[in-house]
């Protein structure tokens, strides 16, 4: 009955079934939960662009939380501030994000299915798996296994924020072995706060620490514990038993190795999933081509990070501020894309800032 059968409906299912319509398909969408978007496990961070880029089908203005305009990295005694001039982050409601995305799918021509998990009995011959970090589908066809997962614990908690605009990111290797913590402003006086460690270590104590290191004594709106991939599956797509399988978001492994942010990268990687859905190379060709440099800069500096065990080494956090680099990462960093800050306008910005410094210095 069915041209794509889609498994899974976070943002790379919701969006890998517009990218099937678009391209003319016929596509049921399968959910395993009665509601999209619940429960909800997720921050909701995302970059401005990245939000822009899916405004066509999901606008964020309606599920808008919060603006974050700088960030607060944390390790040890050293803080590093970036103030991005563009790149600026939304916190948006994640559970409304995905109902929005089902939304235009539905209002696109898709059939939603809700309330059935999806093993094995497909409705198509042609599969796009987004079924998360732990994929049925993915397990079921016997793709290559993502080498390295964080667990991951965060609430929703009453919590002063200096700055209701700046997200801070603590960084240590015993406190957050792999991965960081963070807090990110909801308002004034709410937060959502969490940890991240790399599997098989267990977030639970490191929360609890983490919380009474902020002086969080009161009992969480929300919580929830959760796991994220931090590498890519050597092999995202393949040709098995007659059918034409296409993994995308989290089941693929297309996540930020540094932060753990996969929406973006998700929503885009599922669109191309349905824009190729029914041929496997096509795809991990042309999502490699756009996004394999990006995920794979962010895995290299997570794999630096975690050299350390997850801490920069206290020296290069003195020599990113002594070479200006809150500077530059301010004025030119991306959150998503860092393959395109490899530019040699990059150098020459850099040097422009060095001399301003030095000479603004000697003044
Ligand atoms: C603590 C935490 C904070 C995060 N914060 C951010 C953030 O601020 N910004 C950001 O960009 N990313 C963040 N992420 C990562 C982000 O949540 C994921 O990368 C994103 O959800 C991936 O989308 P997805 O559609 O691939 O998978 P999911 O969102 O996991 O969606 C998969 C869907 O498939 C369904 N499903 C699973 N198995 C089946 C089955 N067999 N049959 C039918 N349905 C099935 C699930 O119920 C689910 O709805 C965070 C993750 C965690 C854990």
């Amino acid at each position: 009955m069915y041209d794509v059968h889609v498994v899974g409906g976070g943002p790379a299912g919701c969006f890998a079934g517009i990218g099937a319509l678009v391209s003319g398909k016929k596509v049921l969408l399968s959910e395993e939960h009665g509601q999209i978007g619940e429960p909800e496990a997720c921050s909701g961070l995302i970059s401005r662009s990245g939000l822009e880029s899916l405004k066509p089908y999901v606008d964020y203005k309606k599920i808008y939380l919060n603006t974050i305009t700088s960030a607060r990295i944390i390790s040890g005694k050293k803080e590093f501030i970036i103030r991005p001039k563009e790149e600026i982050a939304i916190l948006v409601s994640r559970c409304e994000l995905d109902k929005l995305a089902a939304q235009s799918f539905e209002q696109q021509g898709g059939a939603l299915s809700l309330g059935k998990k999806v093993t094995r009995n497909f409705s198509a011959k042609s599969i796009i798996g987004a079924d998360g970090p732990a994929s049925a589908v993915a397990d079921y066809f016997g793709f290559p296994k993502i080498s390295s997962y964080v667990a991951c614990m965060q609430g929703n908690f009453k919590f002063a924020c200096d700055d209701p605009h700046q997200t801070s990111i603590y960084l240590s290797g015993k406190d957050f072995p792999g991965f960081f913590g963070w807090a990110i402003p909801i308002d004034e006086s709410h937060a959502k706060i969490g940890v991240g460690v790399s599997l098989p270590k267990h977030p639970i104590a490191h929360y609890k620490r983490f919380l009474a290191r902020l002086g969080v004594a009161s009992k969480p709106e929300s919580e929830f514990a959760a796991v994220i991939p931090t590498s890519v599956r050597k092999r995202t797509a393949m040709q098995k038993n007659g059918y034409s399988i296409l993994l995308a978001g989290d089941s693929a492994g297309q996540v930020k190795a540094t932060t753990g942010g996969g929406i973006f990268f998700g929503a885009q990687c599922g669109m191309l999933a349905g824009k190729n859905s029914g041929a496997p190379q096509e795809y991990e060709r042309e999502w490699k081509g756009k996004y394999g440099l990006d995920l794979a800069l962010h895995k290299q500096f997570r794999t630096f990070l975690n050299m350390n065990g997850g801490e920069p080494h206290p020296l290069l956090l003195s020599a990113a501020k002594s070479f200006f680099f809150e500077d530059l990462l301010s004025e030119r960093g991306k959150m998503d894309r860092w393959g395109q800050m490899l530019t040699p306008s990059i150098l020459s910005d850099y040097t422009k800032i060095v001399a301003q410094k030095i000479t603004g210095a000697s003044k």
